[in-house]
C-alpha cells in the first residue's frame, strides 16, 4: 500500500518535473548555438547559453565552431550578410531541433532600405527556426567587456524571441524593441513585457519567471 503510494508520488513528481523542464511541449526543446568563425570565446559562448536557458527553460546543446560561410562575405565592407547566413542555416536544422542561434564577433550586415548594406546586432526569421548574433556592434561605447556581454545574451533572448513568432513590440524597455540600428536601446531592457510574455503563452510556450541575476555586469 505504501509502497503503491510512494510509486504513484514519485510517478506524479516525475511528469510534474518533465512539465517543468519542457517550458516549448513535445520533443522539440532543443535550442542549437552555432558559433561561427574563432573569435569568441567559450566564455562568451556560455554567458549566451545561460541567459536562453534562464529565459526561455530549454535545453541549448553548443555545436562545434564552424568557419563563416564564405558565400555570404560582402568584399565593399568587408564582413558578412547576414540574411544569406541563415540561408545557409536554414537547410541544416536537425527537424529534433526547435530552432539554431548562430553567433560571431564578426560584423554581420543586411538590407534596410534606404539601405543597401545596414550593420545589424542580430537578424532571425519571424516563426522560423533560424537566427544570427553579433557581438561586434554590442561593443559600441560599451561601459566594459562584461557590458557588451551582456548586451550580446539580450540579443539572443531577443532573437530567439522572433524565431518563437514574436514580433517588434512597441513598450519601451521590452527585450523585443526595436533598436532601429542602435545597441543603446538594450541597455534599459530587462525583460520581455506582460504582453510579450502572453502572446509567447498564447503560442504554447510556457516561460519561467524573469530571471533576476542575469543582466549583471559583473
Ligand atoms: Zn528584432
Ligand atoms: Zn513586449
Amino acid at each position: 500500500m505504501i509502497s503503491q503510494l510512494i510509486r504513484r508520488c514519485i510517478g506524479s513528481l516525475l511528469i510534474l518535473c518533465a512539465i517543468a523542464g519542457v517550458a516549448f511541449g513535445g520533443a522539440k526543446s532543443v535550442i542549437r548555438l552555432q558559433p561561427l568563425g574563432r573569435k569568441l570565446t567559450p566564455r562568451q559562448i556560455a554567458a549566451v547559453k545561460r541567459a536562453i536557458i534562464a529565459f526561455y527553460a530549454v535545453d541549448v546543446e553548443v555545436a562545434p565552431r564552424l568557419p563563416l560561410p564564405k558565400l555570404a562575405y560582402y568584399p565593399p565592407r568587408k564582413r558578412y550578410r547576414a540574411e544569406k547566413i541563415l540561408d545557409w542555416l536554414a537547410p541544416t536544422v536537425p527537424k529534433r531541433l526547435r530552432l539554431v542561434l548562430a553567433i560571431t564577433a564578426t560584423d554581420i550586415s543586411t538590407s534596410k532600405p534606404p539601405h543597401k548594406d545596414w550593420g545589424v546586432l542580430g537578424l532571425a526569421t519571424l516563426d522560423g527556426r533560424v537566427s544570427v548574433i553579433s557581438l561586434f556592434r554590442c561593443r559600441r561605447r560599451a561601459r566594459s567587456v562584461r557590458h557588451a556581454l551582456v548586451r550580446l545574451m539580450k540579443v539572443a533572448v531577443h532573437e530567439v524571441g522572433h524565431n518563437l513568432g514574436l514580433d517588434h513590440c512597441p513598450h519601451r524597455g521590452c527585450l523585443m524593441e526595436d533598436g532601429h540600428g542602435s545597441v543603446l536601446t538594450t541597455d534599459r531592457e530587462r525583460d520581455l513585457c506582460p504582453s510579450c510574455r502572453r502572446a509567447l503563452e498564447r503560442r504554447g510556450y510556457r516561460l519561467p519567471a524573469p530571471p533576476k541575476e542575469i543582466w549583471s555586469e559583473r
